[in-house]
């Protein structure tokens, strides 16, 4: 226990050193749970903490969920599915399109507090899978980057359907984290972290602190089921997406976002969430994973 703790210890202190750090937010995250709308104080904290990161000299990036679910709210949609039957595609796109310039709105409007440039990415599988679409999502990345700005990304719901979506932001933020050859992928969500069971049912569940070694098992333990009836991603997806990251060498934290001064406490190096090593695999093919990972 004692040298686990010191090895944990270790691992940890290197989150000191990130240079290219991606951050994942899911909707319910971003949200009041009594009435669904933005959290103003949450992400004004979120904005606050992204923007010292960038003041440390480190890239950042955000992958931003609420879409959906902002769109939802400004055109007074309690449940699509039920509301719109067979238009419920076309409904859940419109949204999207609503959703997502409010939810930039919003957030220019507090980086904006601190000077802080931002832009917007909408993605969907193809700018993987395509070989030139992947070639200029880079170089946009790269260049966005290198002039200081934090793009928000998140995917292109108004044209993505079952065919091209990558399907939820979890494995988004990964394949992000992948492209922009990122050395760090923290993804916030309304669980605090791995556990060796379905704490919300399961009382003996056990927290995981850290993952050395993300084997079939464990692949096995994440459940599809989320918690929140927002967003997409349960444990599953982030599992998939902790294969993605430490497969391309970029270390992984799950991480609770009660508090999003997590973000400063996990970067100080703090025992926080479930931590997972980075453990590069050079034949890891990010675009054939892409390609059949829902097969
Ligand atoms: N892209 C969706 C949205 O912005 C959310 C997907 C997810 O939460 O995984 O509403």
């Amino acid at each position: 226990e004692r040298r686990r703790r010191s090895m944990d210890a270790h691992l940890r202190a290197r989150l000191k050193d990130k240079k290219r750090i991606v951050i994942k937010i899911g909707s319910s995250s971003l949200q009041h749970p009594e009435t669904g709308d933005l959290d103003y104080i949450r992400m004004e904290v979120l904005v606050r903490e992204l923007c010292d990161l960038r003041n440390q000299g480190k890239d950042v990036v955000l992958v931003s969920s609420g879409a959906i679910a902002a769109g939802r709210k400004a055109v007074h949609i309690k449940d699509i599915n039920r509301e719109h039957g067979e238009r419920h595609i076309a409904v859940k796109q419109a949204c999207a399109a609503i959703g997502q310039a409010r939810l930039m709105m919003t957030y220019q409007k507090l980086f904006a507090e601190y000077n802080q440039v931002t832009a917007q990415i909408l993605m969907t599988k193809n700018t993987i899978v395509d070989n030139l679409n992947r070639y200029n999502a880079h170089n946009t990345f790269t260049e966005l980057l290198r002039m200081g700005v934090i793009p928000i990304v998140n995917e292109n719901d108004t044209i993505a359907t079952y065919e091209i979506e990558i399907g939820d932001n979890d494995t988004l933020s990964a394949v992000v984290a992948a492209l922009i050859d990122a050395d760090l992928l923290i993804l916030l969500s309304d669980i605090d972290g791995l556990y060796t069971d379905d704490p919300r049912k399961n009382d003996r569940a056990q927290f995981i602190h850290t993952v050395e070694h993300i084997d079939e098992k464990l692949m096995e333990m994440g459940k599809k089921s989320t918690g929140s009836n927002v967003g997409t991603g349960g444990m599953n997806t982030k599992l998939v997406a902790a294969r993605i990251a430490t497969g391309i060498g970029a270390d992984m934290v799950i991480a609770g976002s009660e508090d999003i001064r997590i973000i400063h406490r996990i970067m100080d190096g703090r025992n926080l969430g479930t931590f997972f090593c980075a453990d590069k695999n050079e034949r890891f093919d990010l675009i054939d994973f892409i390609e059949h990972y829902n097969d």
